[in-house]
């Protein structure tokens, strides 16, 4: 059976659950995100369908999962995790779940069982006392596995980075060089969320090749407040820059680390330029000392932010990416005989 076949719209499920419950199944219901679906996850439905003659299985929205979550999850959009969860021979049926709680949904349907994993007491499951109340049952399936999704990030984190050295660091790291993006690398966009409208400025190619082989390492610094004004979320911030990383790469240029700021202004963070929070972070996670680092930028927060943390400032005027790339070059010369 294709996967794809057992994922049904809310109307679709009111038809399918009056179908079976008509035939007499015994229906159970679970859900959860199902990001980076892993052994326990596999496990778990596997026991929660001998449970029941039918199980249905809500998968969490990337809009809820970013939620209750991080604002950075899910890892997996919804399509494909639905996807994946389906394939599953445990698994009867796939629908998605907008809220960040099923009670909505179990009121909908009235499974007979409403099924847990992990490690929740009964009496911590927020639905469990609606469950009762129209007849239904609560059931924990406890976890055989120790692996998590948020285990597997951390184990993915440590391996990236104990990586072995790229040539930038065989030849000695000369110095780290952070890049504003909007207006410095890309053209600027007021309010930039779409991938497709991604413009590299003229110069930058050249100029962080020269950079990188000259053994500076960089970075991007940037602010952007139109997550936290809600404009657009910090996804679409990653699929941006996932756009530009990849041009970049293509052209064999590495961006080591974006740090960015996703507050408004009217947040008073430490981290929007031009206060230097992104920019202390950097040195210290490249461990690098101000004298060794750049900031280069085409605004006066740029310029602001990198004089403040004791950098060498380098502003992208008029003649563009490339002159600004010749200054760090000459004057990384000078300091460290690059
Ligand atoms: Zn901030």
């Amino acid at each position: 059976m294709n996967p794809g076949e057992k994922i049904l719209s809310l109307e679709q499920m009111d038809q399918w659950v009056a179908t079976e419950k008509a035939a007499g199944r015994r229906i159970g219901f679970t859900c959860g995100s199902f990001d980076l679906l892993h052994a326990g996850h596999v496990q778990y439905l596997g026991a929660a369908s001998e449970l029941c003659d039918r199980l249905i299985v809500a998968v969490n929205s990337d809009a809820s999962v970013s939620r209750y979550k991080n604002p950075l999850r899910p890892i997996v959009p919804q399509r494909e995790r639905m996807y994946v969860v389906a394939g599953l021979a445990a698994v009867d049926v796939v629908t998605l779940m907008e809220e960040d709680r099923p009670l909505s949904l179990l009121l909908r349907w009235k499974p007979d069982l409403y099924i847990k994993g992990g490690d929740y007491a009964e009496d911590s499951l927020r639905s469990a006392d609606a469950v009762k109340e129209y007849g239904g049952k609560v059931a924990v399936v406890k976890s055989g596995f120790e692996t998590s999704s948020s285990r597997l990030i951390e184990r993915i984190e440590l391996l990236s980075a104990h990586a072995a050295p790229d040539n930038a660091l065989d030849q000695g790291v000369q110095g780290l060089v952070l890049l504003d993006r909007d207006g410095t690398l890309i053209r600027n966009v007021p309010f930039l969320h779409d991938p497709a409208k991604v413009e590299i400025l003229p110069g930058v190619i050249d100029g962080l090749l020269k950079l990188q082989a000259a053994g500076l390492r960089l970075a991007i610094v940037s602010n952007q407040q139109g997550i936290g004004l809600g404009y657009y979320t910090v996804q679409d911030f990653v699929a941006v820059n996932q756009r530009l990383l990849r041009e970049l790469g293509a052209r064999g240029i590495r961006i080591s680390k974006i740090y960015f700021c996703p507050h408004s202004l009217g947040e008073q963070c430490s981290c929007r330029k031009p206060s230097t929070g992104m920019i202390t972070r950097a040195m210290r996670d490249f461990a690098v000392a101000p004298e060794q680092t750049f900031l280069v930028g085409d605004s006066d927060d740029d310029m602001q932010a990198g004089a403040d943390a004791g950098c060498q400032t380098v502003r992208v005027g008029e003649e563009g990416f490339g002159r600004a790339a010749e200054e760090v070059l000459f004057r990384a010369s000078a300091n460290f005989k690059v």
